[in-house]
């Protein structure tokens, strides 16, 4: 379990785009937090800077009060999983090995070219694909499976690292509305039973409701809520995503919107990109 403290962070790209204004933000260890925000609101770029992907303009990410820089960040990153929403799984190699590259962060230079042939990493593989459900699809390509099939391997590799915090964002943009509760369960019993602190961004109301012990939502790099997933009322929606006169980009439904069917082989796309 790892506490994350997001202190006056603010991210500026070099073109000018302030993504994120400066966010403090408090994260209790092993806590279930959805991210929600309309497109551009910065949900990607938070997730970003508290993995190390993208360096804050200001401010500092700590985990278990050690401070993200340049010099811990390998040995950080090992501890934090991420999971996105196109899988980017390697689409032609096979499931197993796609899960394995969560474990090169435990490796150094020769030891992870050789990191396939130790038994350790091994069975560990094999434990994963047992917690994730694709115990008989191990030596499958990746990119032959269905896209919720893809998410687990994903979701597979993030594990393979043994992780004390997760990071998914939007996991379940790619899926149907029933592939997405499946997918979303698997990530929150790997948070409520291992307890590993997670962090998810969304596009749908209707499963924060279901899965967040805590909302955080976001509008235009600010902070416009924070709280417990009971305070999400018609006001704070409107807070986050604007009136828009269509309904704001929640809908009417509050996140009827999932993104189309479930796309097998898109990883493969990824990959081949
Ligand atoms: P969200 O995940 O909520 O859709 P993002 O974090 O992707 O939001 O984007 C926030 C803002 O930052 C947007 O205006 C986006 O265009 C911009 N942005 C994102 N990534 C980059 C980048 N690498 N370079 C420049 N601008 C970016």
């Amino acid at each position: 379990m790892s506490r994350i403290e997001i202190a006056s962070v603010s991210k500026t790209y070099d073109n000018g785009v302030a993504a994120l204004k400066p966010i403090t933000v408090d994260i209790a260890a092993g806590s279930f937090v959805v991210l929600l925000g309309p497109s551009g609101a910065g949900k990607s770029t938070l997730l970003r800077t508290l993995n190390g992907l993208e360096t804050p303009s200001t401010g500092e990410v700590r985990i278990d009060g050690e401070v993200l820089g340049r010099a811990n960040l390998r040995a950080m990153r090992a501890r934090i999983g991420m999971v996105f929403q196109q899988f980017n799984l390697v689409g032609r190699l096979n499931v197993m090995t796609n899960v394995l590259c969560g474990r090169l962060g435990k490796r150094s230079g020769l030891g992870s070219l050789f990191f396939l042939m130790r038994r350790s990493d091994l069975e560990r593989g094999h434990a994963v694909l047992a917690r994730v459900g694709l115990t008989d699809k191990a030596w499958e390509r990746a990119d032959r499976l269905s896209g919720g099939q893809q998410q687990r391997v994903g979701i597979g590799r993030a594990l393979a690292q043994e992780p004390a915090v997760l990071l998914a964002d939007e996991p379940v943009s790619n899926l149907d509305p029933a592939t997405s509760r499946e997918i979303m369960d698997l990530i929150s019993d790997i948070c409520r039973r291992d307890g590993v602190t997670t962090i998810v961004s969304l596009h749908q109301v209707e499963l924060a409701r279901r899965y967040a012990d805590r909302v955080i939502g976001l509008n235009d790099g600010n902070v416009v809520f924070d709280g417990p997933v009971g305070d999400l009322t018609e006001e704070v929606l409107r807070r986050i995503y604007g009136d828009g006169e269509d309904g704001g980009e929640y809908g009417g439904e509050y996140g009827a919107e999932y993104g189309g069917e479930d796309e097998g082989g898109h990883g493969g796309d990824v990959a081949d990109a």
